[in-house]
């Protein structure tokens, strides 16, 4: 299959490799951006191809991972409103709050349903005109047009029971705070392929000069991401810091201007709690002054919030900031399972600890026996 196969291919993934061994002088500590691209790395064992010097860390590129506590118990109460469907994509439902998720939500008798497109929520708008129909908004630059495009379109059809409840967050004010950090370990990045399709690369290149890392911009296939770290690895091992876009069969260095021009119009960039990660100045995006009416967060009133911390053993903060792996959190594989999620990055699809237990479980558990 075209894009496919030739990204799959066994003989110049070895080459690859060896090219990274060949040139590689000492440690370096690599960070991909996007949860695909983890679920990639760990799919198709590609630490395993890499020498040990080249250190793989696995970074906040999960939508669903870093949703903190707080907003998904805000979703949960305005689900449980009488007249209120509370729609959201299915990943988002087994994440835990503080004390459920939406799915025991819908359980305990909540209109929570799953979309798969914020379009079908505008439909089901217009079809219940008796109810409050609340899409739940979360995702990076990828998702967040699609977002965009349903208030858009709410707002030209003069819908009065459309709101969306967003936690969109932007992925290079979360690269900073990573590079920012006192413990930072990161020294170059595999950048977000998808979210550069809709961005461009412009601020890429603010972040490398800043930070003077270099910034290799990827695909998601394993050839994409081998090729990404060899491209990583000649930057650092001759002191360059530029952004690289391995990614161009899809991703172009202005990205898509209708999208952006469509975010312009719908959101503004917001201050955000992260999940893990606590708040990060300018790496969100709420509604914007002429879509307030269709702001779930404004529309329903707020209700009184018990605050409980995330279970104590949960390491995803550090996780998240590619200190520690999965394997150093003593609750991975028995008390933290997908099925007993204790912490969000073992949830989704794309979540670290998820696929460390989906791919390396097995692996880990015959070294240790
Ligand atoms: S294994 Fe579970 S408890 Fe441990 S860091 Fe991952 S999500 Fe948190």
């Amino acid at each position: 299959m075209k894009y496919v196969d030739e990204y799959r291919d066994l003989e110049l993934a070895g080459k690859l490799a060896k090219e990274i061994e060949r040139l590689c002088t000492q440690r370096w500590t690599i960070m991909e951006v996007c949860g695909g691209q983890t679920h990639t790395i760990l799919q198709f064992g590609i630490e395993d191809l890499l020498p040990a010097n080249v250190n793989l860390v696995h970074g906040p590129g999960c939508p669903v991972c870093v949703t903190p506590v707080s907003l998904i118990d805000r979703a949960i109460a305005i689900a449980s409103l009488p007249k209120v469907i509370f729609c959201s994509f299915g990943d988002m439902l087994r994440v835990p709050g503080s004390t459920v998720d939406l799915l025991e939500a819908k359980a305990r008798g909540a209109d929570v349903r799953i979309v798969y497109s914020p379009l079908d929520a505008v439909k089901l708008a217009k079809q219940n005109p008796q109810m409050d129909v609340v899409f739940f908004a979360v995702g990076f630059e990828t998702t967040a047009p699609a977002n965009a495009m349903s208030l858009h379109q709410a707002k030209k059809l003069n819908l009065t029971n459309y709101f969306v409840l967003s936690s969109q967050v932007l992925v290079p004010p979360v690269c900073a705070s990573v590079l920012s950090s006192a413990d930072n370990q990161v020294q170059a990045f595999i950048g977000p392929g998808h979210v550069c399709t809709i961005t461009g690369l412009n601020e890429y290149k603010n972040l490398a000069q800043t930070y003077k890392v270099p910034i290799v911009v990827a695909g998601f296939e394993p050839i994409d991401i081998l090729e990404s770290i060899l491209l990583c690895i000649t930057q650092l091992e001759s002191g360059r810091h530029e952004v690289i876009n391995q990614y161009k069969r899809v991703v172009e260095a202005q990205g898509n201007l209708t999208a952006q021009k469509l975010l312009q119009e719908v959101f503004e960039v917001c201050d955000r709690e992260w999940r893990g990660l606590g708040w990060i100045e300018n790496s969100g995006l709420k509604l914007g002054s002429n879509y307030k009416d269709f702001d779930a967060d404004l529309h329903f009133e707020k209700t009184s919030l018990v605050e409980i911390s995330e279970s104590a053993e949960c390491i995803s903060g550090q996780i998240l900031r590619g200190t520690k792996k999965p394997t150093d959190c003593s609750a991975f594989g028995t008390r933290c399972t997908p099925d007993k999620p204790l912490g969000a990055t073992m949830v989704s699809s794309e979540g670290t600890c998820a696929n460390y237990f989906k791919f390396k479980r097995f692996e880990l558990d015959s070294t240790t026996s």
